[in-house]
């Protein structure tokens, strides 16, 4: 076992044999001993090999209790095989800790997920997605307004929402499902780098997965139907109207600004939403798209960025599960990753200053 976890761990942290190797100050040869089982680090190797991975050392020693199952990347052209395996690696190490909080209530502090009864079985052309995605929004009652925290709403129905911080940019998005011993999860990833409007959408857009499984008719295209869901639970057709009008000839890009940090849908997507909603026609949006494009917006949108948002269900159930007394104060640390010195100081909301850390 050991040796499987040190090799994840590598893995994980995208080093090669011979680059961990290097910071172990051993060969390439003797790592891959350690990953084969056919000798075992000491104990400062091991630590080193931790701190070089950027996990601790317990890791080494737990088994792993999730199998990650039905991995999907979304558009996953440049990312690369050994970028995507480590990727897996670390979310399938995230869900374990998740489905470990939550086992270890005595009942399930979240719901399972289910998708709302009484939405439409079949969806035969993209324009019903409309109505779909507004039957889900009132299932949920979140009724036409902005959603504020689209991570804290999927966290609530009971969504395993994680961001992981990933550099390189061909990353966007996985999702797949968590096995638990007697229990599955559905599980959707973004990059904690990217800008709230692209993370809330990828959220969106696999929320769409989920929910149109077995209902589009052949011929509907599911990635259009799905980022047509995203577009539409983000800023329904009557919010769409109410912001913008029934009828228009121009927008202006101020006014998108603004509605895109009302709600968190980016500015292309508003001007998308505006056409899809028949606000504007087929001019208008071609005409303000090649204006976005000239002046770069479709890569890089002008002004502030939508902030990114960080799932927090995970730390809070920690703290409810500590003062509950359903896990120790070690466990605690453990899960949220930090020292028992830091927790303790965290735990008791000391001031965090330089005499704090020593
Ligand atoms: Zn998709």
């Amino acid at each position: 076992m050991l040796g499987q976890r040190i090799r994840q761990a590598r893995l994980a942290a995208d080093l090669t044999l011979e680059a961990l190797g290097n910071e172990l100050g051993v060969t390439k040869a003797a790592i891959q001993k350690y990953e084969r089982g056919s000798s075992t680090p000491d104990s400062s190797k091991l630590l080193a090999l931790a701190k070089t991975c950027g996990i601790r050392t317990e890791y080494f020693f737990r088994q792993s209790t999730v199998e990650l199952s039905g991995i999907e990347f979304r558009k996953n052209v440049d990312f690369g095989k050994r970028r995507s395996e480590a990727a897996r690696i670390r979310i399938a190490e995230m869900a374990e800790k998740r489905v470990e909080i939550l086992d270890a209530f005595p009942e399930s502090p979240i719901p399972d997920f289910a998708v709302p009864d009484g939405i439409p079985e079949r969806i035969e052309a993209l324009e019903d997605i409309e109505a779909m995605a507004e039957r889900v929004r009132r299932a949920w009652h979140l009724g036409m307004n902005p959603i504020a925290d689209l991570t804290a709403e999927l966290e609530s129905f009971g969504l395993l929402v994680m961001a992981i911080d990933v550099e390189h940019p061909g990353f966007s998005g996985m999702t797949a499902t968590a096995l638990a011993a007697d229990k599955s999860y559905h599980v959707i990833a973004v990059s904690s780098r990217w800008p709230g409007d692209r993370q809330r959408f990828t959220l969106a857009h696999e929320l769409a997965h989920i929910v149109l499984a077995g209902r589009l008719a052949n011929g509907v295209d599911e990635e259009k139907a799905c980022d047509r869901f995203a577009g539409a639970f983000l800023a329904p057709k009557e919010a769409v109207i109410k912001e913008l009008g029934a009828q228009r000839k121009r927008l202006e890009p101020l006014e998108l600004y603004r509605l895109k940090h009302e709600y968190g849908l980016s500015m292309m997507g508003w001007l998308i939403r505006a056409f899809q909603c028949g606000v504007i026609g087929e001019d208008t949006r071609l005409r303000t798209m090649k204006a976005f494009s000239r002046r770069g917006w479709r890569t890089r949108e002008p002004w502030d960025a939508l902030p990114a948002e960080t799932p927090r269900q995970f730390e809070q159930l920690v703290y409810r599960a500590l003062a509950e007394d359903h896990i120790t104060e070690t466990k605690a640390a453990g899960l949220l990753d930090i020292s028992r010195m830091r927790f303790y100081q965290e735990r008791f909301m000391e001031p965090v200053d330089a005499a704090a850390h020593q």
